[in-house]
């Protein structure tokens, strides 16, 4: 479906019956074109060292008072075993920019996943060169997440002291070259995003073809430079961004982000009956959780990782869908090929 920038703008200030007919819509697309199974995908957050200070986040460099850890190859891999007996398909290793997690080690972690597990595998690792990428891909890895988190020069700016938006969306480019699954996405509600500007910005990001897209509320962190922000939205419109970018991108694989749950109880849920088709369990070790809250009130901190698995498949059970029991690979890709 096209939409032009007024028709999207008129969607993101509908109500009453139109906002119904939207999340059915949305609902509808979803169904007819990737289906009733819902994907698993496991978020390991493997480390919160990041040598970067985006504005926004609970792990930037600048904050000094949490604890800094970083898991252990024995650990990843143990967690790796659980997804899997936890009917997850994918790993998301997720981590800040930490210079400890080498191309070398990754590389090697990536094989040993693949020879120990069948579970595909999706890193979140932040900026790397394409050498690095390349090296990555061919020992095994098979998607990449990175959000550009606005695609307004000024706003990427004033959120990113240590980025380029020009080099982010080369990175995003790069990934598609390569032929690795690529993810992005950008944040609901960034400081001096207008509704118009978010308008513009659903439009950016479907003309962007990815085969992920990751879209999650702007959730002001107190630590932070952008803590004293306030979100520019209401909720609902959080909720309206994802059923139009699922109206925009009727094959992607959209996730129900946790931040839906922060904003909303049982918010992943509905979600999931508005767009989404994938859900990202936390699958961290209990111990490392509180360590890695990118925004505050993160849901599933107390958690294990097999309490937020039987959580997860209960919810998904419980909205009459289907957990994925293959992969979920993109759609896209398959279509490329
Ligand atoms: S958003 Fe990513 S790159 Fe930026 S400070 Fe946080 S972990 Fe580091």
């Amino acid at each position: 479906m096209n939409l032009t920038e007024k028709e999207v703008l008129s969607l993101l200030k509908a109500e009453g019956k139109e906002l119904a007919a939207l999340y059915k819509q949305a609902d509808q697309v979803r169904q007819e074109n990737v289906g009733d199974e819902v994907y698993l995908r496991g978020i390991l957050e493997v480390s919160n060292y990041c040598k970067k200070s985006c504005n926004y986040c609970g792990i930037r460099s600048k904050i000094k008072n949490i604890t800094r850890y970083r898991m252990d190859t024995t650990e990843i891999i143990q967690a790796c075993k659980d997804m899997e007996r936890n009917k997850m398909t994918t790993v998301v290793i997720q981590g800040g920019e930490d210079a400890k997690l080498s191309k070398e080690y990754i590389g090697e972690l990536i094989r040993k996943i693949k020879k120990e597990t069948k579970l595909a595998i999706t890193l979140s690792l932040g900026d790397q060169p394409k050498d690095t990428l390349i090296h990555w891909k061919n020992c095994g890895a098979d998607r990449y997440l990175i959000r550009y988190e606005s695609s307004d020069p000024d706003l990427f700016a004033k959120a990113h002291p240590d980025d380029d938006l020009t080099t982010r969306l080369t990175f995003i480019k790069t990934l598609q070259e390569i032929g690795i699954q690529a993810g992005s996405g950008f944040l609901i509600g960034i400081p001096g995003q207008t509704i118009e500007g978010l308008a513009k910005e659903i439009l950016f990001c479907s003309s962007l073809n990815l085969d992920m897209i990751g879209i999650g509320p702007f959730i002001p962190h107190p630590d932070t430079p952008f803590g004293i922000e306030s979100n520019p939205f209401d909720k609902e419109v959080f909720f309206k961004v994802i059923s139009i970018m699922r109206l925009l991108n009727p094959k992607a694989h959209i996730p129900s982000t946790t931040a839906f749950d922060a904003i909303q109880p049982n918010g992943r849920n509905l979600l999931l009956q508005r767009g989404a088709n994938v859900f990202m369990p936390n699958a961290t070790p209990q111990k490392y959780r509180k360590f890695y809250q990118l925004y505050p009130n993160k849901p599933c901190i107390d958690e294990s990782g097999d309490d937020c698995a039987k959580c997860v498949q209960g919810r998904i059970v419980s909205i009459g869908r289907k957990i994925g029991t293959d992969q979920g690979h993109s759609l896209l890709a398959k279509e490329k090929k």
